[in-house]
């Protein structure tokens, strides 16, 4: 089974087995982010001020899993345990081990 596409542009698109979606994500855990935050007057409300969330970013984290984004697919290893290196995600692209016991599992 093929968990991949190439396009003709050279990119290459994650297909989820399991919904044929393209969207792949990290879910991180341990992970440090930061948002920053600024503050406005607004007289409306009883502290006077309205806070303004910034733009999260990510400082650090490790990965717990990948998954599908859509249906929440994820990439497992022979044993059973989620692929959590983009090193081993790499190598199950090309040689996705497992997803017919996976599908049948879920
Ligand atoms: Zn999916």
């Amino acid at each position: 089974m093929k968990v991949t596409k190439t396009c003709h542009d050279g990119v290459i698109m994650f297909v989820c087995p399991k919904c044929g979606g393209h969207k792949l994500e990290e879910v991180l855990i341990n992970a440090h982010i930061e948002t920053p935050i600024t503050f406005q007057v607004e007289p409306s409300r009883t502290t006077g001020m309205r806070m303004i969330y910034g733009q999260t970013t990510c400082i650090e984290g490790d990965i717990e899993r990948y998954q599908c984004s859509a249906c929440g697919f994820t990439p497992s290893q022979e044993d059973g345990d989620p692929i959590c290196d983009d090193e081993a995600l790499e190598e199950w692209l090309n040689n996705p081990v497992g997803i017919e016991e996976q599908l049948d599992k879920d």
